[in-house]
């Protein structure tokens, strides 16, 4: 079906005309982007002469009139009165209708909207589209949210149509399909941060399973067995352990199933099988646990921040120092505990610093400036050295506490010793990963190769490259 813009009788307007039925918040912000990239705009309305709001410059007429103006149709309707059209066949017949309607909740009809739409004036073609933008960002011309426009149809010629519509206002496009992709398209505005949802909860385990494993070494315990209340630290000493352990945990999580995916590929000998979904997951919200990490990094520093301002530490300090003055004794200086404590903030510091490079560079616009060896590179390289230095600073921490029989209070590791575990992991199978002969075997599978198959022949083992057959 041949796709043509109405032209022009006023020859000011170099773009065809466009119709919009309805004449609610979405026509009308859609209509205004139309007259501004040089489009006539005609609405379908109920009642033309009650349509006061209507953008300057635009045309209101009663539905047959107005489908009669343009060859493109956008149906700015909800689904509930979509009924009326059916009276509108004659009118739609060879007609681009473009279903921007969205539901409430998934699942809310058995049919998506547009194929509804589509069953209603069978004669018409049916494009799904512009149900990701919304009518505030039409409006308003922030775009950067929802600038992209998913469009499925069965129609090319009718896609095409409503491609060019939307690239003259500025959006960008992504063809999905034929209209049974409907359905998917018009969940997509339902979604509720998908990619967040797992390492969200990933992070509330985390701190839940910490606070509470601390709450009980440090405030029970001093409780049960020296009988000393120090709940006051749960608001910032336990907090400022907690989160610390959480940011390390989570940024080697970030790492870790890159490490397994490498292993599974070197075990199958091949990169043309599909990873479990469990890791496909993961790997898809890598980019979210790294910047909860992050989160949770910066948390650490700002609480780290206000200890020397706290009640109980001032308290704690003036108190030795007026049992040095009064008993007349100096704790002498302890070099090996400066060197240990400086080495630990420096790298405190180094970890944060790199930690927010790393941020800054998964976000697309400064993503968008590196070429993909340059990302990969900023992430791989400056991710695991990150992970190196957090991990040397929490080393660092327990350096002399680790041999002490007074560290496990009723036979448990310490909060940071347990933290420890991922991340020495990864770095560990990372390291074994580097060895050239693997590195390289890896390179070589990344690259397209495949380990010969073994199979038997006759009683023997005869080894096949792939392709081949006995
Ligand atoms: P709206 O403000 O309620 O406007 C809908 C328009 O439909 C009304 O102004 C009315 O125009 C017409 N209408 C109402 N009842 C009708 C009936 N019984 N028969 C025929 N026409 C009727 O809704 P909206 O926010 O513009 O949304 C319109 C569509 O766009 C919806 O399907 C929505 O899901 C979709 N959408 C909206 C947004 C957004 O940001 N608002 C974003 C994406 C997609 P007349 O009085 O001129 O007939």
């Amino acid at each position: 079906m041949p796709v043509a813009m109405t032209p022009l009788a006023s020859g000011e307007r170099k773009q065809g005309t466009v119709c919009i039925f309805g004449t609610g918040d979405f026509g009308r912000s859609l209509g205004l982007r139309l007259l501004q990239a040089g489009y006539e705009v005609v609405f379908g309305s109920r009642d033309p002469k009650n349509s006061p709001l209507v953008p300057k410059g635009s045309k209101v007429m009663i539905h047959t009139e107005a489908a009669q103006t343009a060859q493109v149709i956008f149906i700015a309707v909800q689904r509930d009165h979509y009924e009326f059209l059916t009276s509108l066949t004659p009118a739609l017949e060879g007609k681009v209708l473009v279903d921007i309607s969205n539901n409430l909740k998934r699942g809310q009809f058995p049919q998506s909207n547009a194929e509804y739409l589509s069953s209603l004036v069978p004669g018409a073609s049916v494009v799904k589209g512009f149900n990701t933008v919304s009518a505030w960002a039409l409006q308003s011309g922030a775009l950067d949210a929802s600038r992209q426009v998913l469009l499925c149809g069965d129609d090319p010629q009718a896609k095409q149509a409503v491609v060019d519509i939307a690239h003259s206002l500025g959006l960008t496009t992504q063809d999905r399909g034929s209209l049974r992709a409907a359905g998917e398209v018009e969940d997509i505005p339902l979604q509720l941060f998908p990619n967040w949802r797992l390492p969200l909860w990933i992070a509330t385990g985390l701190v839940a399973f910490f606070f509470f494993y601390l709450l009980i070494r440090d405030v029970i315990y001093a409780y049960v067995e020296k009988k000393q209340d120090i709940s006051y630290r749960i608001t910032v000493t336990l907090a400022n352990k907690v989160f610390p352990i959480v940011a390390l945990v989570m940024l080697s999580l970030c790492y870790l199933p890159g490490a397994l995916a490498a292993i599974l590929q070197l075990h199958w000998g091949t990169k043309y099988r599909r990873f479990p979904d469990w890791l496909d997951r993961w790997m898809l919200c890598r980019k979210q646990l790294g910047l909860l990490a992050l989160f949770f990094a910066v948390l650490h520093v700002l609480y780290t921040f206000v200890t020397a301002i706290r009640y109980n530490v001032m308290h704690t300090r003036d108190t030795e120092v007026i049992a040095q003055i009064t008993e007349n004794k100096a704790v002498p200086f302890d070099s090996a505990e400066a060197w240990a404590s400086d080495a630990f903030l420096s790298l405190g510091v180094l970890g944060l610093v790199t930690f927010l490079l790393l941020g800054l560079t998964s976000l697309p616009s400064v993503s968008g400036t590196l070429n993909w060896r340059e990302f990969r590179f900023i992430q791989s390289k400056l991710g695991y050295l990150t992970l190196t230095i957090c991990t040397a600073h929490c080393l660092l921490y327990g350096w002399d506490k680790f041999l002490k029989p007074s560290t496990y209070k009723w036979f448990t590791p310490p909060g940071f010793m347990l933290c420890l575990v991922v991340p020495c992991v990864v770095l560990v199978l990372k390291l074994a990963l580097s060895v050239p002969c693997v590195d390289n075997r890896i390179i070589r599978i990344r690259n397209g190769w495949e380990r010969p198959t073994k199979r038997r022949s006759g009683g023997k083992v005869v080894t096949m490259e792939k392709g081949t057959t006995l």
